[in-house]
């Protein structure tokens, strides 16, 4: 028999998502900040892009986020370190790729390009590769509609029903044409 966790316990990734989820309700339905109490590590590290649009700590209601901007999401070595640093340093349970839908940048920052960054940063980074295998750390994507001021999820692969529409049609030039 063991006792209740020792302070500052690692929180799972999906704890540290479903925060993340709460304070965006927060930020949605106008609640006040309510920002974290700075103890232990914070819940998740948040890589997004450097154009204006809101901190990410606004979005999701005061979470007590590691926020690192890069211009178009780019996983150069400055973006890599900050967020190794709090992968391996700081413990954090989650990384979340947060683009955005009106990026001024040429690769956009749209779901593709939040796809191909969480893939990037496991082919680039043993240290993210290694926590997310062992399943320490999740990997999240995320976009922010600028217009909408919403936020939605990303699915790391095409969507099921498009995988579904593809096993019944094998797609032709005369299917492409007419859809
Ligand atoms: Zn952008």
């Amino acid at each position: 028999m063991t006792g209740s966790p020792p302070q500052g316990w690692p929180i799972s990734p999906s704890f540290a998502l479903a925060r993340l989820r709460a304070g965006h309700h927060r930020f949605r339905t106008g609640a006040a900040l309510v920002p974290a109490a700075p103890a232990g590590a914070p819940v998740a590290a948040v890589l997004s892009c450097a154009d204006p649009q809101p901190e990410p700590m606004i979005v999701f209601g005061g979470a007590d986020v590691f926020a690192v901007r890069a211009a178009g999401l780019s996983t150069g070595p400055a973006a890599l370190g900050s967020l190794e640093y709090a992968v391996g340093h700081l413990g954090v349970p989650l990384v979340v790729v947060l683009g955005h839908t009106g990026c001024s940048l040429p690769p956009g920052s749209g779901p593709e390009r939040v796809r191909a960054t969480l893939a990037a940063l496991r082919r680039r980074s043993a240290v993210l590769d290694q926590a997310t295998r062992s399943g320490r750390c999740g990997l999240h994507g995320m976009v922010w509609h600028d217009a909408a001021r919403t936020l939605a999820e990303v699915r790391p692969t095409a969507s099921p029903a498009a995988r579904h529409l593809g096993r019944l049609r094998p797609p032709n030039r005369a299917s492409v044409r007419q859809s």
